[in-house]
């Protein structure tokens, strides 16, 4: 019998967007260890923060219902919100789109840096399953984290499973939130 893949520190920005990616990760790759990671600053207001937290914790807890090995993952949510993160680098960025660059920027770096504390060799990101996100854009940033930290970024466009992720949420019921996350978002359509 082959080892299971290495295993994987896996960013993750909500419940919805992590159901389709973790069970890729789970169902290709038995036994494969996969840390859950929940670090998303750019989320407001604080309850709308703490309701997508509690739907990865319901996500996480609901994987047997699934049919998944719940055993080979680990739910980290000890990263407390760090909304001020967002204000002092994010926010001040000059449009839209370079907002959503140096947001990206923050979540993968930190998650990178996290992977690289906790020695795990691969880090991802639920980002890359949603179509409403700028895909290149994390990808790339995700690349920068890559070599700054020297973990290597597991890329994989989870775009392809919308509507099997979408399945998967609404048999959950998982609370599925309607925008981004920052409320800035609100104002010019990022
Ligand atoms: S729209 Fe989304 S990705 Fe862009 S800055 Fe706001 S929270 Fe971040």
């Amino acid at each position: 019998m082959s080892p299971p893949a290495p295993r994987i520190l896996l960013h993750a920005c909500c419940g919805p967007c992590a159901a389709y990616p973790l069970r890729e990760l789970l169902e290709r790759s038995p036994g494969r260890e996969i840390l859950l990671w929940n670090y998303n600053p750019n989320i407001q207001p604080t309850a709308e923060w703490r309701r997508r937290r509690d739907a990865l914790a319901f996500l996480f807890h609901s994987l047997p219902r699934l049919g998944l090995d719940a055993g080979a993952v680990t739910l980290d949510l000890s990263a407390p919100y760090d909304g001020a993160a967002f204000w002092r680098g994010p926010a001040g960025a000059d449009g839209p789109s370079e907002r959503c660059r140096l947001c990206y920027r923050l979540r993968l770096r930190a998650a990178a840096r996290e992977a690289a504390a906790r020695a795990y060799p691969l880090f991802s990101t639920t980002l890359l399953f949603s179509r409403q996100q700028k895909h290149e854009i994390i990808r790339e940033e995700a690349l920068r984290a890559q070599e700054e930290f020297g973990v290597k970024f597991h890329y994989e466009d989870f775009r392809r499973g919308r509507r099997e992720g979408i399945r998967l949420a609404q048999e959950l019921d998982l609370y599925r939130q309607n925008y981004c996350g920052c409320v800035l978002a609100e104002t010019d359509g990022a």
